[in-house]
């Protein structure tokens, strides 16, 4: 069965990255025989440009009908000043909250041709490899009420609410034990649970669910503790789970382990395995246009999508080869280079990449 693809460039670095993408795909189809269709549609800043909407009706009917969604990225210095409802990250958040994507995976990896390129001692992060599961659609970004007002004293305050349902909790946690499973077995949630009843649940949840997961073993760590811990020995992690707000800022932070937010992918998926894949990454601004960006995290996006949506893993582990290959050539975009390596384009990258994958089948 054709497997449908919507592809949805966006802003910025975002069709030039996609182009990349594109080409792979194109390869996996003649060389591998996978049969994929693909559709573009519009979104965010260019979405906004055309139509009057960073999220046209058009885009959320196409990636309905999708098997699986591919993003560039949105957003940019031109749309700034628009007022909050047609900025282009609402057509990011409309898409998750309409497709309920409610799981966002972001892995870290860090590949030994690019230990130089990370900021953290090669010992520390030298083979790291971990996954973060961070709750997308929930959590006190959502949780009403929320605002701003004037207290008695006549001072303006803030205040947001931290708000998870058991099912909520129960549908994420069930998705990261079954992805620890397939990887190390290794299963550590993130919590606030001496401060915080939202996150006292949170842990009580995960237990439950847990007894469900024999294989899995479970551990539990506080969210200060577990910044700490990323940056003094990140390799203790395999699989680690956490809600909206803790899973955002620790995410970052795991990325920049790896050296370059130009390398990592991340899928947000369904309860059913449908996802929208795409770079960790923005749409760059301050390199768009210039033939320069590092395309890996968009191909990368692609092997995911393929592992994880579509459950084609030799396909999945051909892409990545075909980009190992490539580093090990010693070829490098501006944002990975390092002395005695080769600096090449977002075109010369993305060719490599192909010409090794079509290598691959021989
Ligand atoms: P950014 O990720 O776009 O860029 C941060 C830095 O990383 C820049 O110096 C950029 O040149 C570099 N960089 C990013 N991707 C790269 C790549 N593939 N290759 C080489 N270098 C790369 O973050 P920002 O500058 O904070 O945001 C720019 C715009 O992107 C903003 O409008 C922001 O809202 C938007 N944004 C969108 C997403 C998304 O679409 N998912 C995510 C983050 C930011």
């Amino acid at each position: 069965m054709t497997t449908k693809i919507a592809v949805l460039p966006g802003d910025g670095i975002g069709p030039e990255i996609i182009a990349e993408a594109l080409k792979v795909l194109d390869c996996l189809q003649a060389e591998f025989g996978v049969p994929i269709e693909t559709e573009q549609a519009l979104i965010g800043g260019a979405a906004y440009d055309a139509t009057g909407t960073p999220f046209p009706a058009e885009t959320l009917e196409l990636t309905k009908k999708a098997d699986s969604i591919l993003l560039g990225a949105v957003g940019g210095p031109k749309w700034e000043s628009l007022e909050y409802s047609v900025r282009p990250e609402r057509g990011l958040l409309g898409l998750r909250s309409e497709l309920d994507l409610f799981v966002n995976l972001r892995p870290a990896i860090l590949y030994p041709q690019l230990v130089a390129a990370s900021t953290i001692k090669p010992e520390v992060v030298s083979g790291l490899d971990i996954m973060i599961l961070r709750e997308l659609t929930g959590g006190i970004y959502f949780g009403q009420p929320r605002g701003r007002r004037i207290n008695e004293k006549g001072e303006r305050e803030g205040f947001n609410t931290l708000i998870y349902s058991e099912s909520e909790i129960r549908r994420i946690a069930h998705v990261g034990f079954q992805i620890a499973q397939k990887r190390n077995k290794r299963l550590c949630s993130v919590d606030k649970a001496n401060v915080l009843e939202c996150t006292e649940l949170w842990r009580e949840v995960v237990i439950e669910v847990g007894k469900e997961y024999p294989d899995v073993a479970l551990s539990h760590i506080y969210v200060d503790n577990a910044a700490m811990q990323l940056v003094r020995n990140p390799k203790q992690f395999d699989v680690m789970l956490t809600d909206n707000m803790f899973g955002d800022i620790l995410s970052d932070c795991a990325a920049m382990l790896t050296g370059s937010i130009g390398m990592l992918p991340s899928a947000s998926l369904d309860r059913n395995g449908k996802g929208m894949y795409e770079p960790i990454h923005g749409s760059a601004p301050d390199i768009t246009g210039k033939g320069v960006a590092n395309p890996i995290a968009t191909i990368l996006s692609l092997s995911m999508m393929l592992r994880y949506s579509l459950d084609d893993a030799v396909n999945a582990d051909r892409i990545e080869k075909a980009v190992l290959s490539a580093l090990d050539s010693g070829l490098r975009t501006a944002d990975i280079y390092s002395e005695g390596t080769q600096k090449v384009g977002t075109t010369e990258m993305g060719n490599a990449i192909v010409s090794a994958l079509r290598k691959s089948k021989q």
